[in-house]
């Protein structure tokens, strides 16, 4: 008797995109991360035309909500999360601005190079630790499309994090629980159909 191989499911894949002008380097060091942290496959798309309907002229801002929304809506059926890169700037309403934003277990998330491009005191960060902070923010909005929550330790990568220094204080890494959390999640995706 012969046995019946196991039923090979494709991995799930994490579309990296970057919009408009954000360097195809950055989404390649967000690509890179997802898949060395979390073992999962991550690809880099072709570059993208930020959607001018997003821009809020008033702010001189794009409204995130509306680039979640617009890049849910593209045809990228065969990824089953999705990370979109902007070099602008982003806001929702009562922020000044946000690093990234995603919706908790939602399918796309942002993340803005804009404000991380130059330290608090207006110096230039060097180029490694631009990759670093873009890197965490990429992380940690993957972190909430796979439904985990901020997290209270404030060296872990959800910590929530407002300015430039405490995503620069924050380590490169998950803590144990959010790791676990996340490689639960993971472990469930592979084998669900
Ligand atoms: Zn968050
Ligand atoms: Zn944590």
């Amino acid at each position: 008797m012969t046995q019946v191989p196991p039923i090979q499911r494709p991995a799930p894949v994490v579309a990296v995109i970057p919009f408009g002008s954000a360097p195809l380097t950055a989404a390649k060091v967000i690509a890179a991360h997802v898949s060395g942290y979390l073992d999962l496959e991550a690809e880099v798309l072709p570059c993208v035309k930020i959607p001018p309907a997003a821009l809020d002229e008033r702010r001189l801002q794009y409204n995130a909500a509306a680039l979640i929304q617009a890049v849910e809506s593209m045809a990228l059926d065969d990824y089953f999360k999705i990370l979109a890169l902007f070099d602008v700037d982003l806001f929702i309403p009562l922020f000044t601005h946000v690093f990234g934003e995603a919706r908790q277990n939602g399918r796309a998330a942002l993340i803005s190079l804009f404000r991380l491009q130059t330290n608090p005191k207006g110096s230039s960060p060097s180029t490694e630790r631009v990759f670093e902070r873009i890197a965490k923010i990429g992380l940690h909005e993957l972190g909430h499309l796979l439904d985990v929550l901020h997290c209270d330790d404030d060296r872990c990568l959800m910590h929530f994090c407002g300015d430039v220094d405490a995503l620069d204080r924050i380590d490169l890494n998950f803590c144990r629980y959010c790791r676990l959390a996340l490689h639960r999640k993971i472990g469930r995706l592979a084998r669900s159909p």
